[in-house]
């Protein structure tokens, strides 16, 4: 099974290469997308690869992997789906895999925000992260690409 740092070289080398293929074609990108949005949209991808990679990629399936660090005491979250999820079963499958924690996510998210609603009220303006819910498909895109690479990368090093 390759290591979580394995994962993380391989994921940070084709997010830099993407990086570079988007500057050379962006000029490309505005024919079909008008504005601001092709650059928006890039950097959505680019976040959900990142947080596919480092909080949400498939080995979560694991009772301890490099992820479940990247969640500190919140990493506590995830055992009932590492409890429910055999490694490399369902969660290692692009895709349905994504879907699972997604699923699973919006779960938690929705149980500790009606738990946590008098004070998320006041902490966070939603206008501030507005930005990040315009194109949901693209956080999405960005985060099954991880999943992804992540279950490639799996099946190359073996296990
Ligand atoms: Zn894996």
């Amino acid at each position: 099974m390759p290591s979580g740092r394995t994962h993380r070289r391989i994921a940070w080398s084709i997010l830099v290469a993407a990086g570079v293929a988007y500057v050379f074609l962006r000029s490309r990108l505005n024919e079909f997308v008008s504005g601001d949005a092709p650059f928006e949209l890039a950097v959505l991808v680019a976040l959900g690869f990142v947080g596919g990679t480092v909080l949400l990629p498939p080995d979560l399936d694991l009772r301890r992997n490099d992820a479940l660090r990247n969640w500190g005491l919140l990493g506590i979250l995830w055992r009932p789906y590492a409890a429910v999820f055999r490694h490399r079963g369902l969660s290692h499958i692009p895709i349905i895999g994504t879907a699972t924690r997604a699923a699973y996510l919006a779960l938690v998210a929705v149980a500790l925000a009606a738990l946590a609603r008098p004070v998320l009220d006041v902490v966070i303006d939603p206008s501030s992260v507005g930005w990040m819910t315009r194109h949901p498909l693209a956080l999405l895109v960005g985060w099954v690409a991880a999943d992804w690479v992540h279950i490639r990368t799996d099946s190359a090093f073996g296990s």
